[in-house]
This record gives C-alpha cells, sequence and structure tokens, in this order.
C-alpha cells in the first residue's frame, strides 16, 4: 500500500519535472568549440546526492573485496595526473572549483573508467597495465571523464530518457546498491538509474574536444589521445571493450582527435612553458 503510493507520487514528480525542464549552461569559454545548449529535467541536488551514495556504496564494496587503491604507486601517479587536471577545470566550468572531486583506482583487468557527478571518478588498473599507459595517454582518459562529469551528460541523458522507472529507480538507488555484490556489478547499477549511461555520439565527441583541452591545459601531450585511441582498439579487436560500450566510438574519432590536438597545441606549449 505505501509502496504504491511513494511510486504514486514519484510518478506524478516525474511527469511534473519532465514539464519543466530547464535550459541550463553547465560550461562556458571552450577553446574546442563545445557551445551546444542543454536542457536538464531532473535537479541536480537530486540527481548528485543519489549518485554520490551510489559511489560511496561502490568504493565501500571495493574496500571490502581488497581491490581499492591497493597499487599505492599507481594510485599516486593517478592521483597526481587527475589533480593536475581539476585545476584547470574551472576555466571551463568556474562552479568546478568547490567540487568534491576525488578519484580511486580498482584493481581489475577491465578497460574502463568513469566519472560520476561532482567529479567522483575511478578508473581500472587494467586500463593502464594492460595497455601500458603514458602519463599523457592516463591524463587523456581522465581529461575526458572529467569533461562528462563538467558538461552533466549523465543528467542530461537521464533527462532525455524521461522514463519514469529510470527516476523511480534512481531515488531508491540507495537500496538497490546495497543488494549488488561485485565491483562490476556496482558499476552497472549506475548505468540502470543513469548515472552511467551509456553515452550518445554528441556526449562523446564533446568529452573529446574537452578533455583533450584539458589535458593540454595542465601540460599533456594532446597526441595522447589519438595514441590513446589506437592502443585500445588494438586490444579490444573489434571496438568491443567496456570503455567502448559505455562511451560509443565513431570511424572518424581518431581524424577527429587529431585536427582536435592541432587546435590546442598553442594551449599546451603555453603549459609547458611555465
Ligand atoms: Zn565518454
Amino acid at each position: 500500500m505505501f509502496h504504491t503510493f511513494k511510486r504514486y507520487v514519484l510518478v506524478s514528480s516525474v511527469l511534473l519535472l519532465a514539464a519543466c525542464g530547464t535550459v541550463q549552461q553547465t560550461t562556458v569559454s571552450s577553446a574546442t568549440g563545445v557551445t551546444r545548449a542543454q536542457k536538464f529535467s531532473i535537479p541536480a541536488a537530486q540527481f548528485n546526492a543519489a549518485s554520490a551514495n551510489a559511489y560511496m556504496s561502490l568504493l565501500g564494496s571495493a574496500k571490502q573485496q581488497g581491490v581499492l587503491n591497493t597499487d599505492k604507486v599507481l594510485t599516486k601517479r593517478v592521483r597526481l595526473i587527475t589533480a593536475r587536471l581539476v585545476q584547470q577545470a574551472p576555466v571551463l566550468r568556474p562552479d568546478s572549483g568547490n567540487w568534491p572531486w576525488q578519484v580511486a583506482v580498482l584493481s581489475s583487468d577491465e578497460l574502463n573508467a568513469a566519472c560520476y557527478p561532482d567529479g567522483k571518478m575511478f578508473i581500472y588498473s587494467g586500463l593502464i597495465t594492460r595497455l601500458k599507459l603514458t602519463d599523457d595517454e592516463i591524463a587523456q582518459v581522465m581529461g575526458h571523464e572529467i569533461s562528462h562529469a563538467l558538461r552533466e551528460h549523465s543528467r542530461e541523458g537521464a533527462s532525455q530518457q524521461q522514463n519514469s522507472n529510470l527516476l523511480v529507480g534512481l531515488l531508491d538507488v540507495a537500496g538497490q546498491v546495497a543488494g549488488y555484490k561485485g565491483v562490476g556489478d556496482l558499476a552497472n547499477v549506475g548505468a540502470q538509474v543513469g548515472f552511467n549511461l551509456p553515452f550518445n555520439r554528441a556526449h562523446e565527441t564533446e568529452a573529446d574536444q574537452m578533455g583533450i583541452e584539458i589535458a593540454a591545459r595542465a601540460g599533456y601531450n594532446p597526441d595522447a589521445a589519438a595514441s590513446l585511441w589506437r592502443k585500445m582498439q588494438a586490444e579490444s579487436g573489434a571496438g568491443g571493450s567496456d570503455f567502448f560500450s559505455t562511451h560509443p566510438s565513431s570511424s572518424d574519432r581518431q581524424a577527429n582527435l587529431a585536427a582536435l590536438a592541432d587546435t590546442v597545441r598553442p594551449l599546451y606549449v603555453s603549459a609547458k612553458k611555465k
């Protein structure tokens, strides 16, 4: 009875939210031309609070399984690179200077990384060790993920779904997460409730554009973006890696990245001089 009532109220809220979606300027002054107008029908406070719960549950489960930040050297390396990138984020989104940025390294052979709303990130160790990533290439991965967060692609994607079950699931997420076991399953909970839906091509293109720019501003070589994708494709054969499942690729992605590298090279050269 109570459950039915709760669902009725939530579905009503969804319809109301869908009816009054707002246009919001998430980022500013992109040197790579990211200016697309975005519309959101799920409030940020609600979405980000639920996603923070999911992230904390993910870390808790990873710790229990003994896979959270176990490689101290690798964790320190990822954190140093990410900190340099995060320093540049306010150039593109001023309020991100106050975000609770954090990154965890999860021991797993999977090839993936993700950034939840508010800058809560994780990367699987396998992405770095299996592909033998350089610091410049790690910076491209993390810059790409940071960009998804700055542009709030998860919340935008969930808003576009306008799916009442999705939002009901989102609001119940803390309870759901408690029922899952493996780290992979936990990450998938995010997919089910909208934090980690497969991004669409427009989102991927924006994250590529903004990611390579952030990395260049932080002094990381923009040519590493194309080399990262070459390694990713070689390792995953016909594009079947975990990363490609949540980050759909296009056939001209490498050509686009090469062109973007030329666009942001002056930012990289100037950052290296400092
Ligand atoms: Zn992506």
